[in-house]
């Protein structure tokens, strides 16, 4: 009894934490809105997912016995096009998470100009206890239950936190089997041979670096040489490593779910990538390990929270070294948090920015499934690099000249487009 109530009661804190998720994205929409000179009633528009579905979806486990998983998806506004946005497999997500995800996902494609809304789907499991085989029932349970709702030209999935393109895969062989023709169309970041898109796996990341090398050249760091620390070395975290440690930068601390590693002169990041296994445990294999708090304390010149929400709080913003930080995750920071560190004078790129590399590469790939004509890695490479430059000169500039920081600017430039499009529409 005593152990269900404390589990019971860690899920309510969670359900708090991340509805404070939602109301600051609200707060900061609301704040966007009104900079740019847009009522009231379109912020009443905005502040919630147009459309949330809940589902239950039973499976068949290995063991015989059926269990029951609830699963999400938002749909936060199709102003501008079709809705875009991940879904996330992990034993935390919340319904106000999903919600505010989606919200963030409208962002992102809004400041890289992608013809998309937000969407943003959850299911509550843990996929590092689950088989492949109990993950590719769930996966197809998921389609069945969300079929109505989504599609090529109405909301296209990918992949996010513990999915990958195995799992995408899986969905666009259930969606094609019930639309009953090849829909490769209906979700991103897929294998290649099944549509994929050059570049996608590691779109993230890259995006990722070209805005470290945008802020280093703002800032006056010089990459060569530059400590870089890194929380999480799952898809964004793990490939950003490797592209800053090719880069000539000394990665000095990485993280995973279970602690931190630290080295002054610098990781050895080749090694650690082969060693970690595919939810990019790695620290488990280490007696001398540090703590997640005590990593984003490290005195270094670039921070990359690549993990989880809520990690930089008001409680140790203060004690944050870093001359840069470039959210990688989604939702890392939180509003207080923001705030201090902005009056700290440390820069701050915010994740509907720097996390938007991933969506952009998944519009390519879906462009790609539209014309059946595919383009090659460094077609893809360019192209994301000039949207990055252009959102992060974009956001910079929106920054300068109104006088906010990096965060509200990048609201700012996100909800113009969708703003725009629902008054042409005639919604308000
Ligand atoms: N899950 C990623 C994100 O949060 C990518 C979404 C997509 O590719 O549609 O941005």
């Amino acid at each position: 009894m005593a152990v269900k109530t404390s589990v019971s009661q860690k899920r309510n804190e969670q359900v708090d934490q991340k509805k404070s998720l939602l109301d600051s994205t609200q707060i900061v929409i609301k704040e966007a809105l009104s900079k740019l000179g847009y009522s009231n009633e379109v912020y009443e528009l905005m502040k919630e997912p147009q459309r949330m579905l809940t589902v239950r979806i039973p499976v068949r486990m290995d063991d015989g016995n059926v269990k029951v998983f609830t699963a999400y998806r938002a749909q936060h506004s199709d102003a501008v096009g079709p809705t875009k946005g991940g879904v996330r497999f992990h034993p935390e997500v919340t319904e106000e998470e999903v919600k505010a995800l989606s919200i963030w996902m409208s962002l992102k494609c809004g400041i890289s100009d992608l013809p998309y809304g937000g969407g943003k789907g959850g299911i509550v499991c843990d996929p590092r206890e689950m088989s492949m085989l109990e993950l590719e029932r769930l996966s197809r349970g998921y389609v069945r239950a969300i079929s109505q709702l989504v599609g090529p030209t109405k909301d296209i999935p990918a992949p996010d936190v513990f999915t990958n393109s195995q799992i995408m895969a899986w969905m666009m062989d259930e969606y094609s089997r019930i639309r009953e023709f090849d829909s490769p169309g209906f979700i991103t970041g897929k294998p290649l041979v099944l549509g994929g898109s050059h570049g996608r796996e590691t779109a993230t990341a890259r995006g990722v670096v070209i805005c470290i090398e945008e802020a280093a050249k703002r800032v006056g760091i010089e990459l060569q040489g530059a400590r870089v620390v890194v929380q999480g070395f799952g898809n964004a975290g793990s490939y950003l490593a490797q592209f800053m440690h090719e880069a000539g930068a000394k990665v000095i601390g990485i993280s995973d779910a279970y602690g931190a590693l630290y080295d002054e002169s610098g990781l050895d990041i080749p090694y650690l990538l082969d060693r970690r296994d595919s939810f990019g445990t790695i620290t488990k294999l280490f007696k001398n390990t540090i703590t997640n708090i005590e990593l984003l304390e490290l005195p270094c010149d670039i921070l990359v929270p690549a993990a989880i929400s809520n990690q930089i709080t008001a409680e140790n913003a203060e004690r944050i070294k870093a001359k840069v930080i470039v959210e990688a995750a989604n939702g890392p920071t939180t509003l207080e948090a923001t705030n201090i560190l902005s009056d700290r004078g440390i820069l701050l790129v915010p994740d509907v920015l720097a996390s938007s590399g991933g969506v952009t590469v998944s519009y390519f790939e879906w462009v790609q499934n539209n014309l059946g004509y595919y383009w090659s890695e460094e077609e893809v490479s360019k192209k994301l690099y000039d949207v990055m430059v252009k959102s992060f000169d974009d956001i910079f500039n929106t920054a300068r000249f109104h006088k906010v920081n990096m965060r509200l600017a990048a609201y700012m430039v996100g909800v113009r487009k969708m703003a725009e499009a629902s008054r042409f529409r005639g919604w308000v």
